[in-house]
């Protein structure tokens, strides 16, 4: 090639000559330039005049400069250099085409427009092959558009990735309708700025474009550089499109994550805080700001050191609050719980560990505080209450227990002078009189008895239960016997059929229990019957059920869950005697042994009654 001022290279960010027309070598008289650095490709003093361009187009901008460099051995001479800056789909400049055009060089200087044209033309050419390489290298889809000549061409990567066909090449009208209407107007109006005199040399544009067929849609990052004549006239487009549509997947993907992340951060309860291995304050939730009250400025220079000598005056113990996060932050894989008390009454609860990656590298620390305030002052108020409650229970109690005591002695009273007065002074009292002193007596006994109902019944609330095993055949046994002499009288049968097996109760407590229902059974039944009751056990996935079914006047359905409170009769004592307490009883002694009771009946249809207990086997 000539000896031609049409230099145009390709600098890339390391300041390396990536690709170069012809006109290069001539210039510098080097035969191997690519690969090589630009500061010793031209040398030290020419550089540091060239400098603050390369700066500038490195940074991303375009220049147009007219500079003076010095360069051995051609000497001191005026250079004309344009820089078009190519940035990546990241916004990152990758490096930058030069034109530099040597206003002194030889008889370049007194060419003819026409002439310097066409050899900038021929350099552009030669620079474009080389460029072909270095895009089919980084799968880039190209266009190239010149304006002087309206041709309109696109590479076989781009005609591949946009579905062009190849008899369609030079036609942008197919090339622009592959972009849907809503982006098209976009992207047109970056040509237009782009093909305006004054415009300038570089352009980005995101788009989508749809594939004919299946519709599917591919996010593109276009990249324009406008190369212009000497009058700053723009001559020919060159476009670049890179394939985003996985990098948008995933920005969108991680978009969603990250919006997930903080929307679950913030409404923790907890106040979070990460820090990153420097301790910086990588993210935190408002929550940590309001429960810390740390002041805006700290907020805003996201330095978790101001973020402790912030909150040091709040707390009670600040020594021993940062001797902690010393402590953790000299050991990164330390995790740490711990409770914190604050000067304003309120306490944190305070948690930390590594932030790890999946390859288990540690990034940093993560601190969560929970206010723990309100639920202290809850379990405070909760134990004290408790304690009052057990205090006052336990006097309740005793002064059941006494009065009760105290108030059997005048009932004893009552029933042994009605003893004395029916004895001593029979011949003196009418049959009247006999009935009314019987009547006291009566009246005396069933109080005591009420009274002795109660005392059993509160004993069940206040005394341990210990569970133990305890075997049902034997206790059964003992429990008929202490009955035999009332079923005798009743005329009662009562069968046990099949084998009881043990269960896990308290023994006192359930011979009581048995007891109970078992009189209910032979004593709540029609007049002029004879009591029959079968007693039997099932025995059922760990547990024993134990029945007792009688021949009595049944229960209605709605009075079932009734008759299990206290005082709850449903016959008048005339009727059937009773204190009403009886099945209270048989409820509360077989619940606090863990086990539960219940009844099947129906009006005059007898009644099931049945505990149940778990298996002692
Ligand atoms: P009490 O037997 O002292 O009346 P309970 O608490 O033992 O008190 O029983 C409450 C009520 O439940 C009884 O008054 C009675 O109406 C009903 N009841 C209890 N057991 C039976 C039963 N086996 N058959 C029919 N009714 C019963």
């Amino acid at each position: 090639m000539d000896h031609s001022p049409s230099l145009v290279a390709f600098i890339d960010r390391d300041r390396r000559f990536v690709c170069h027309s012809a006109a290069w070598r001539e210039w510098l008289g080097d035969a191997r330039l690519d690969g090589r650095d630009l500061p010793d490709v031209i040398g030290a003093e020419a550089y540091e005049a060239l400098r603050p361009h390369v700066d500038t187009a490195l940074a991303g901008r375009p220049v147009h400069a007219e500079t003076w460099v010095s360069r051995p051995p051609l000497g001191p001479r005026t250079i004309e250099i344009s820089c078009v800056p190519q940035t990546s789909e990241t916004g990152e400049t990758r490096g930058f085409f030069a034109f530099v055009t040597d206003a002194a060089a030889g008889p370049g200087a007194e060419e003819s427009e026409v002439h310097r044209r066409k050899k900038m033309e021929e350099a552009l050419r030669d620079s474009q092959d080389r460029l072909r390489l270095a895009v089919e290298a980084a799968e880039l889809g190209t266009w190239d558009w010149d304006l002087r000549t309206g041709a309109f061409t696109w590479n076989d990567r781009l005609g591949m990735l946009w579905d062009l066909p190849s008899t369609a090449q030079g036609d942008r009208g197919v090339f622009l309708s592959r972009i849907p209407p809503e982006d098209r107007g976009r992207v047109e109006q970056v040509l237009r700025d782009a093909i305006r005199p004054e415009g300038g040399g570089a352009y980005r544009v995101e788009f989508r474009i749809l594939l004919p067929g299946d519709r599917t849609e591919r996010w593109i990052s276009g990249h324009i550089s406008v190369l212009r004549d000497e009058a700053q006239q723009p001559v020919r487009l060159i476009g670049t499109t890179f394939d985003m549509t996985g990098r948008k997947l995933m920005d969108r993907e991680l978009l969603f994550r990250k919006t997930l992340l903080e929307s679950q951060s913030e409404a923790a309860i907890d106040g979070i805080l990460v820090v990153d291995s420097a301790g910086r304050m990588l993210s935190f939730n408002r929550r940590f700001v309001q429960m810390w009250h740390i002041p805006p400025d700290v907020v805003a220079a996201r330095s978790d050191e101001a973020a402790i000598a912030s909150v040091l005056h709040n707390l009670v113990s600040p020594d021993k609050f940062v001797e902690r996060v010393r402590y953790l932050y000299a050991h990164p894989e330390e995790e740490s719980r711990d409770e914190l008390a604050l000067k304003d009454g309120r306490t944190f609860d305070r948690y930390s560990a590594a932030v790890r990656s999946a390859e288990g590298v540690i990034h940093g620390r993560v601190w969560y505080f929970r206010d723990m305030t309100e639920q202290k002052r809850q379990e405070e108020a909760m134990r004290e209450g408790t304690a009052r409650l057990q205090e006052t229970l336990h006097e309740l109690n005793t002064f059941a227990y006494t009065v009760a005591h105290d108030l059997r002695a005048p009932l004893r009273a009552m029933v042994g002078f009605s003893q004395v007065l029916l004895e001593d002074y029979a011949p003196a009292l009418d049959s009247l009189a006999h009935d009314y002193i019987r009547r006291i007596a009566e009246a005396a006994r069933r109080m005591d008895k009420l009274i002795q109902d109660l005392l059993t019944y509160s004993r069940l609330t206040r005394d341990l239960m210990p569970i133990e095993n305890v075997e049902l055949a034997p206790l059964v046994s003992e429990v008929l016997g202490r009955f035999e002499e009332e079923f005798r009288e009743l005329g009662a049968r009562v069968d046990v059929d099949g084998p009881l097996p043990p269960v896990r109760a308290h023994r006192v407590a359930l011979h009581q229990v048995i007891s109970n229902l078992l009189s209910n059974a032979v004593k709540f039944v029609a007049p002029g019957r004879r009591p029959e009751v079968r007693i039997h056990a099932q025995r059922k996935r760990g547990r024993v059920r134990l029945w007792v079914e009688d021949n009595g006047i049944g229960i209605a359905a709605e009075h079932q869950d009734r008759i299990f409170g206290v005082f709850q009769r449903l016959h008048s004592l005339a009727d059937y005697p009773g204190t009403g307490i009886g099945l209270a009883i048989v409820k509360r002694a077989v619940e606090r042994m863990g086990g539960r009771v219940g009844v099947e009946s129906a009006t005059g249809k007898g009644s099931r009654f049945w505990i149940e207990f778990r298996s002692a086997r």
